[in-house]
């Protein structure tokens, strides 16, 4: 309200909780739902970034039962980046190099639908190869933070648009980073990764290859890594707990966000399982014991697989649309000098919906026309810069010309100057002889 504006009384408004007697039938919802989500099915963008050899493939096909490699080469992997996102990627790469990234991180996107149950997920795997690979990593984020930004972008794009069509979720919902198992302490790489990567998608730290440390070196690279992180600020993803959350539930929860970074072994093979010599499990073989992927006292890959699929999927989605997305769309929609109008409850006005897309495309026009004035005026300046030096050597030349004229000028002037003084010096030492008068005469 405006200051002075007098509001109408609000009405009275309670509300009783109460137990209906007989059936209505919305106790049936959480069905409808069921059938809703089965019928349309999931979706997962999963950014995997460590350097190369950190164990990211071994793990998603650990994860997901899959085999994403194997999957590529036969071409089984569709590859369902959208057309636009793989090129503005491409210039991207191209103006990140400009401005100092290593160009040689890039962006690759694997997709593919997988189905447990009559339930289908289709997951895609963006990848960052090269990312920390460079001798100079300086912003070697800064392509994968383009690459969230223009998902998010495409998101935004296609809710203006006047028919919606938002069933295409390119988002990236989570961000699994393979921290190196060096036991140490987190590189500076790491921690600037995590700084920038956290207020964009949810952030799920992981360490990889870790049946290379013992337990109490792992407990103590934790320990590390989240003073580390609370040093920094950095926020990993928190399982959301409710109010009408179970005690069970809210203990995983806790447990899943205590136990992060989780300390994680992929494997690609299948090995005998000792416990069990008749079947195989999914596993590492070594000559003094096995490492079942799955077995919860030798590894936390199953609290990874519970955060990032059977029990947290929604919320990961939840919190990059509703936080996360959010936040980017106003900062982004603030930047275009659109201002949002809290004050007043507004009811769906087409005519006001077109202005306001209208008001984006101008914005959005403007800014490019500002964009495109400013290289406009960088080429001008660049050629007035070359202009200006071609005019300095051109005057330097002439200086240098002049100068040697005029030195040999000088010389020149010289030169006369003793022949004048040798012909006069000539002529007094030898008087000039008196002629021969009458010598023709007779
Ligand atoms: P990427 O380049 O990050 O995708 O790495 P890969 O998944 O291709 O793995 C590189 C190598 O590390 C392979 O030889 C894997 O067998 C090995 N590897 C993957 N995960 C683990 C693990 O948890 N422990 C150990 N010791 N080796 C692993």
């Amino acid at each position: 309200p405006t200051p002075g504006q007098v509001l109408p009384d609000q009405p009275d408004v309670k509300i009783i909780n109460r137990q209906i007697s007989g059936y209505v039938g919305f106790a049936n919802l959480p069905k409808q739902w069921h059938r809703r989500s089965i019928k349309n099915g999931f979706s997962l963008n999963l950014l995997c970034v460590g350097k190369a050899g950190i164990g990211k493939t071994t793990m998603i096909n650990s994860l997901f039962n899959e085999s994403f490699d194997a999957a590529a080469k036969d071409g089984g992997i569709i590859p369902e980046q959208p057309l636009d996102i793989a090129m503005e990627n491409d210039d991207e790469a191209a103006n990140g190099a400009d401005e100092g990234a290593p160009a040689t991180v890039r962006i690759e996107t694997t997709s593919r639908t997988i189905e447990e149950n009559g339930v289908t997920l289709k997951l895609t795997v963006v990848d960052a190869p090269g990312f920390g690979d460079a001798i100079n990593n300086t912003n070697a984020w800064d392509p994968i933070v383009k690459e969230i930004n223009s998902r998010y972008d495409q998101f935004l794009d296609a809710e203006n648009k006047i028919n919606r069509n938002l069933s295409d979720d390119n988002r990236i919902h989570a961000c699994l980073y393979f921290i190196e198992p060096t036991g140490h302490w987190l590189k500076p790489l790491d921690l600037e990764f995590c700084a920038v990567i956290h207020e964009k998608c949810n952030l799920i730290p992981v360490i990889a290859k870790s049946d290379i440390l013992t337990d109490d070196e792992i407990t103590l690279f934790k320990e590390r890594i989240s003073q580390q992180f609370a040093e920094r600020g950095i926020q990993t993803f928190k399982p959301p707990v409710y109010k009408l959350d179970d005690k069970e539930t809210v203990e995983v929860a806790n447990k899943l966000y205590s136990s992060m970074p989780y300390a994680v072994v992929g494997s690609n093979d299948f090995v005998r399982d000792p416990a069990n010599p008749d079947v195989t499990v999914r596993g590492r073989e070594y000559p003094w014991g096995v490492i079942a992927v799955e077995n919860e006292s030798q590894s936390d890959f199953m609290l990874l697989r519970d955060l990032l699929i059977k029990q947290y999927l929604e919320e990961l989605h939840e919190r990059t649309n509703n936080v996360l997305y959010e936040k980017y769309r106003s900062e982004k929609l603030i930047n275009l000098g659109i201002k949002q109008d809290n004050s007043v409850f507004r009811e769906f006005d087409p005519n006001m919906r077109q202005e306001e897309e209208k008001k984006l495309h101008e914005a959005k026009l403007s800014k490019l026309e500002a964009e495109m004035k400013n290289v406009f005026q960088q080429k001008v300046s660049e050629k007035e810069k070359k202009l200006q030096k071609s005019e300095t050597e051109l005057f330097a030349r002439h200086k240098e010309m002049k100068d040697k004229l005029t030195k040999q000028l000088k010389a020149l002037e010289e030169k006369k100057r003793q022949l004048e003084m040798s012909i006069q010096s000539q002529a007094q030492s030898s008087p000039a002889q008196p002629k021969k008068k009458g010598f023709l005469r007779g």
